[in-house]
């Protein structure tokens, strides 16, 4: 723990107002850091785009939100629109950066990186996703050979897909308030699907399970590509699911506590996979295809089941093995790993390296 408070400028994603589901798990992120931050007596102050409905002290900064790098191709160029949310953010930063220690980069896109040596407050960059473009690839590796260490990840899976970067490298895992999250011993015959409605998180294949199985899927998160959705159900008629749009943590715990298993089904890297840590702090053990974040935190037929990715018949077989997994082991695990004080300790840590670095 720290002698002296640090002075923290959180710099949240562009693409979407906090408390909206657009940003994804960087918005549960963001929020359990800052959170675990303020308790440790560190004195914080968070800018995000204007709308932001978060209930914490925000500089809300208006202008146009920045287009997902999901929905980009690889070689695609930068592209910044029209009174940038994110260049306005970036030049809020560049004002006030003398009253802070250290800013922190949640942003997954080239300016922040490129803004780096023009700044003389460091910046700490937590990378949300895996790689998906080159010229993000080739910032990251030119920041981390500048600034060694100042690129945090969330898993080694998700920090593979990029390019070699100078070391070191740190994974920071992630982490939450396990006191919002109510452990169920008893499951109602449901399974849970939780995340963004975009082709990346593959939702078609949780419908394929429930068809087969006959077991109600329950489905949470923001609809971010509307025909993608409209085509899951026009594909999988007469099958059992209930969307119940996107809600508070409060209330997609009560959802998911209920549910015998949460089915993850990411096409993509995913970096880490918030929801896979949420539904086993409920004691409900996760199913997903063994890629990216979730395959180093499920331990295979102890807290959950890794089946092949993109097989849906694997899904469907550990859908019919949920009741050999122990729920307490569950909660356990959770509680042990990704507790908000553990989070807070890795990041404290990250901190403190980067501000006694001599770049
Ligand atoms: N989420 C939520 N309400 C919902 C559905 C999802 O708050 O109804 C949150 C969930 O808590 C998690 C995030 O959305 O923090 C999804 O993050 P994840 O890391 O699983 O995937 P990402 O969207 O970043 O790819």
């Amino acid at each position: 723990m720290n002698a002296k408070p640090l002075k923290l400028l959180f710099i949240s994603t562009p693409v979407g107002s906090l408390g909206t589901g657009l940003g994804g798990g960087v918005e549960l992120s963001l929020y359990n850091i800052a959170q675990e931050m303020n308790r440790r007596g560190h004195l914080l102050q968070i800018v995000a785009p204007v709308g932001s409905t978060w209930n914490m002290p925000l500089i809300q900064i208006p202008g146009n939100l920045q287009i997902i790098a999901q929905s980009q191709q690889r070689t695609d160029p930068v592209t910044m629109p029209e009174n940038s949310v994110l260049a306005n953010m970036w030049e809020y930063a560049r004002q006030v950066q003398n009253d802070f220690d250290l800013i922190v980069n949640f942003a997954y896109d080239w300016l922040p990186f490129y803004l780096t040596p023009f700044f003389k407050c460091p910046i700490a960059h937590l990378v949300s996703m895996g790689s998906l473009l080159d010229a993000l690839d080739q910032i990251l590796v030119q920041v981390s050979k500048q600034f060694p260490g100042t690129i945090g990840f969330h898993t080694h899976q998700q920090a593979v897909t990029f390019p070699e970067l100078t070391p070191p490298i740190h994974y920071l895992s992630n982490g939450i308030d396990l006191s919002i999250y109510q452990f169920c011993a008893q499951p109602k015959q449901q399974l849970g699907w939780i995340g963004r409605i975009s082709p990346e998180k593959g939702l078609e294949d949780a419908f394929a399970v429930a068809k087969s199985t006959g077991i109600s899927l329950k489905i949470m998160g923001k609809i971010q590509d509307e025909l993608y959705w409209q085509q899951i159900t026009q594909d999988y008629p007469n099958t059992p699911f209930e969307y119940l749009g996107f809600l508070s943590t409060a209330e997609m715990q009560q959802i998911l506590r209920d549910c015998q298993g949460l089915l993850m089904t990411p096409r993509w890297v995913e970096a880490f996979g918030n929801v896979t840590i949420e539904s086993l702090a409920c004691g409900v053990p996760v199913i997903s295809y063994r890629r990216g974040g979730p395959a180093e935190i499920i331990q295979d037929g102890k807290t959950g089941f890794l089946v092949e990715p993109d097989s849906v018949a694997g899904l469907v077989e550990a859908t019919q093995r949920l009741n050999e997994i122990d729920r307490y082991t569950c909660r356990a695990w959770a509680e042990t790993e990704y507790s908000l004080t553990a989070l807070g300790s890795r990041f404290e840590q990250w901190f403190e390296e980067i501000l006694n670095s001599k770049f």
